[in-house]
């Protein structure tokens, strides 16, 4: 990584509502989120959800209604 073309990096930790805590770069230090990939609805019911989409998505596929 060469310096002065990415702004200004920094280990920073992300903390959910619900507990999680996440790892990462930013210009930001110590993020709080009220909301992540663990404790959306939408993560939380993934099982259910992908294997539905992934039924959906066939279907599609399969009568050309992706266009
Ligand atoms: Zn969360």
């Amino acid at each position: 990584m060469k310096e002065g073309i990415h702004p200004d990096y920094k280990p920073t930790t992300i903390r959910c509502a619900c507990g999680a805590v996440y790892e990462t770069a930013s210009t930001k230090e110590n993020i709080s989120v009220e909301i992540c990939s663990k404790c959306h609805p939408f993560f939380t019911g993934k099982q259910k959800l992908v294997d539905t989409g992934g039924r959906v998505d066939r279907f599609k596929r399969r009568f050309n209604l992706d266009k």
